[in-house]
Parts: structure tokens; C-alpha cells; sequence
């Protein structure tokens, strides 16, 4: 399918996390309107087929490896951005991690995790875009939280930690700019590879359960599009966008 380009001005969008699952079909989305998608992951070769794709399909998109725990990686991804585009507009910090169980089970190397996935590279995305953003006088920043950031269950202790973090410093980082917009998207059971960074098996069995009812990942990315697609002065703070059937 050709890409219909967009009526209002390609914005530069950053995507983390974009070799799967949201990421991924955010990236479509936005490439689809018409937007130039940067597209950072760890796992190359994935990136390179979905820039390829995007591409051919008549779309502008710039692959490049990235691993937000790293902060220097992190900042090779948005120069690599700027370098070729002159701008960066969006930034989606979107990677994330959710190797869920239970607190007594101890897997404090996964906790870890998440919170360097989750918490720090969120971090490391807002830090290496701001100075940027600022010296535009403009610029949207794009966080994923979940429903996990709205409630607690078993199970989630870590994640949700996580993930009420991203909405507490997302509110702060709004607060802070009057040029920024500042956007939280909190999305709930979502059919994506999440669940494949479940290592405790009984944990895992249980979430993959309640997966059957799991809305795709297009549904996200297509808030995401309208977030920022509205005019400038309006910032579209929280999003919440869960499956109908999910309690
Ligand atoms: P996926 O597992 O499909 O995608 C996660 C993405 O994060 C992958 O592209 C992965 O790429 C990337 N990633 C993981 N670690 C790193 C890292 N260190 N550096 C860079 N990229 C990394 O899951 P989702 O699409 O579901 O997850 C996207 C976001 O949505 C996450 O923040 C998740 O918490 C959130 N979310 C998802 C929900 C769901 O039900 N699916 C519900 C609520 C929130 P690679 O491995 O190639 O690095």
C-alpha cells in the first residue's frame, strides 16, 4: 500500500522500542500520515526490514541501533535523528520490559530491569532530546505508561512501580515547560511480544490467559497519532485505551 502523505507539515517522530509490538505499528501509523519515524531497538535487523518496509511503501523512515539503558546510546540514536532531519519533534518513549512475578519470589535482577528499561530509559530519552527541544522552542514528548501506572495488581509490584514513575515525571516535565507538550499514554492489555519477557513460568502462564482478549497494537499507535496531530497549543495529557472486556 503507497502512503498517503500527510496535509499538515512531516513531523520528525522518534519511536524506542519500535522493532516490535506497539513500537512497531506505531511507526506504521505515523509513517502512513506522512511523517519522517526514527526507529530505535536493539534488535537490528528487525528495524532494517520495518525501515525497508516503510520505504518502499513510499514512507520516510531512519533505522538506528539503540539501547535506552545506555545514556550514550541513547544520545547516538537522537543525533543520529537530528543529524539527518535538522529537528526532532516527537519523541516516543515507548521500550519497555515486564518480566513480571511476585515480590517473595525474589528476582531482583529483573526488577533491576525494568527499572533501567522502564524508568531509566525513559529518562535517558528526555534527557538527550530536551536541550534540543528547548532550543526549538517546541517539541512533544510521548511516554508510554500502562494501566499498571493507574493500579496495582499481584504480580505487577515492580512494573507498576515503574510505570507510576513515568506518570509522575511526565506531570513534572509538563508542569516545568510551556513550550513542551507533554503526553502520557497508558495502554491496557495490548497483543504485543511483552509477555515474552516473562521469565517466571506460572506468572507467565496466567497473563497469557488473560491475553485472549487483548486489543492490537494499532489501536495505540492510532492514539498516539491523534496526540500529535492536534494544534499546538493543545496538549493532550493522559490517554487511557484498554480492551472493552477488561476489568
Ligand atoms: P514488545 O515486547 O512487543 O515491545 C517492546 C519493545 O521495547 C521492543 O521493540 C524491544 O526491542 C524494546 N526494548 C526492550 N528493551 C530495550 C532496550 N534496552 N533498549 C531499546 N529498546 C528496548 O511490547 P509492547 O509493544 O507491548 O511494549 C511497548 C510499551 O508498551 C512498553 O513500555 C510496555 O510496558 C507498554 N505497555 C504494553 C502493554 C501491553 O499489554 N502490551 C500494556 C501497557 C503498557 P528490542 O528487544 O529489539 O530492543
Amino acid at each position: 500500500m503507497r502512503h498517503a502523505p500527510t496535509t499538515a507539515a512531516p513531523k520528525v517522530v522518534l519511536i524506542t522500542g519500535a522493532s516490535s509490538g506497539i513500537g512497531e505499528a506505531t511507526a506504521r501509523r505515523l509513517a502512513a500520515a506522512g511523517h519522517h519515524v526514527v526507529l530505535g531497538a536493539r534488535r537490528a535487523e528487525r528495524l532494517a526490514a520495518l525501515a525497508k518496509e516503510i520505504e518502499a511503501g513510499g514512507g520516510n523512515a531512519l533505522a538506528h541501533t539503540l539501547d535506552v539503558t545506555d545514556p550514550l546510546s541513547t544520545r547516538s540514536f537522537v543525533d543520529a535523528a537530528h543529524n539527518r532531519y535538522g529537528r526532532v519533534d516527537v519523541l516516543v518513549n515507548n521500550a519497555g520490559v515486564m518480566p513480571l512475578s511476585r515480590l517473595d519470589a525474589l528476582r531482583t535482577e529483573e526488577w533491576d530491569r525494568m527499572i533501567d528499561v522502564n524508568l531509566r530509559g525513559v529518562l535517558h530519552g528526555i534527557a538527550a532530546v530536551l536541550p534540543i527541544m528547548t532550543a526549538q522552542g517546541a517539541g512533544h514528548i510521548v511516554n508510554i505508561a500502562s494501566v499498571s501506572g493507574l493500579r496495582v495488581d499481584p504480580t505487577a509490584a515492580v512494573y507498576s512501580a515503574t510505570k507510576h514513575a513515568v506518570r509522575a515525571l511526565s506531570e513534572g516535565l509538563r508542569q516545568e515547560s510551556q513550550d513542551l507538550r507533554v503526553t502520557v499514554i497508558s495502554p491496557g492489555l495490548t497483543r504485543s511480544e511483552l509477555t515474552d519477557t516473562i521469565g517466571h513460568q506460572d506468572t507467565k502462564d496466567a497473563v497469557t490467559g488473560q491475553m485472549s482478549i487483548a486489543i492490537p497494537a494499532a489501536a495505540i499507535g492510532e492514539a498516539i497519532h491523534y496526540a500529535i496531530t492536534q494544534p499546538a497549543e493543545v496538549d493532550v495529557n493522559e490517554l487511557v485505551i484498554r480492551p472493552t472486556a477488561q476489568g
